[in-house]
């Protein structure tokens, strides 16, 4: 079972692999910089040896590992400064990744801001294609939504069609979240159900392209679209739903990384312990 949660790079990136340890996380999620602003600081050469060094010496696997997009590309925005300005950004931390020896990179699909999903989906098939040419093994993974307004790739189908559109095919995998396709209305409240939503997933984006599972629980309800991740079991999933799924992701062999909330009632430690406990 490879198994844990997004952990923080503060103070200096190979920190999260001490973060990552002290969680019990045998797989971990990074951002590689600061995730809400454009800009990012290059990796220094001690960055870059420090994380390799350390990561090394874990027991985590490499493979186990992704970094995430920060949160203001758009890669479906019509705006034509805002879309250069996002496939740069994809390029650049594809290029980080590749400098870190991570194996994915995840991200969101964007928003046509009302311009459509034909016209939003060209854009961000033109922008993953283009991140697609850099000469690295970092393999870029869609991420399923959560369906709010305007956003893109919610639906398994529509996720599919843009997937096959990218080439060349070894730089694109799939990323899947729980409480994303939940709250889309793919029902994971129980075995049965888990089970026809990963076939319905199959049958459009294919098992195989699923390299990295997002386990989180929803804060709402199957089909209502808000995207609020929650503790596991505590949501509209809950228990059986959420152990289910991991059943599946280890049958599978895929890594399980937790975008779960830190709050009064639990912590990253406990979400992990708990979804070691369904496993
Ligand atoms: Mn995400
Ligand atoms: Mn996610
Ligand atoms: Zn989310």
């Amino acid at each position: 079972m490879q198994i844990g949660c997004h952990v923080s790079i503060s103070g200096s990136i190979d920190k999260a692999v001490d973060n990552a340890i002290e969680r019990e996380c045998s797989a971990f999620q990074i951002f590689t910089r600061n995730p809400r602003g454009w800009h990012a600081k290059e990796l220094t050469k001690d960055d870059i040896t420090n994380f390799k060094l350390k990561l090394r010496a874990s027991k985590i696997d490499r493979f186990a590992t992704c970094a995430h997009m920060p949160y203001l590309p758009n890669l479906a925005t019509p705006k034509e400064d805002g879309f250069e300005k996002s496939v740069k950004t994809l390029i650049n931390e594809v290029e980080r990744c590749s400098q870190l020896g991570i194996p994915y990179l995840v991200t969101h699909l964007g928003s046509h801001l009302g311009t459509g999903e034909e016209a939003g989906i060209k854009r961000l098939v033109e922008g993953l294609t283009k991140a697609g040419q850099t000469k690295n093994d970092v393999m870029i993974l869609l991420e399923n939504t959560a369906g709010q307004k305007n956003s893109v790739g919610s639906d398994f189908k529509q996720l599919g069609e843009i997937f096959k559109q990218l080439k060349p095919k070894k730089k694109f995998g799939v990323c899947f979240d729980t409480c994303h396709a939940f709250v889309a209305g793919y029902n994971l409240k129980d075995k049965d159900s888990v089970k026809d939503t990963f076939v319905e997933f199959d049958r459009y984006v294919g098992i195989e392209n699923l390299k990295i599972l997002h386990l989180n629980d929803a804060k709402g309800e199957l089909g209502c679209n808000l995207d609020r991740h929650y503790h596991l079991g505590l949501g509209g999933i809950g228990e059986k739903g959420i152990a289910a799924v991991v059943k599946f992701a280890n049958k599978k062999k895929i890594p399980i990384i937790l975008e779960t909330p830190i709050d009064n009632e639990r912590d990253d430690f406990e979400n992990i312990r708990k979804a070691k406990e369904f496993a």
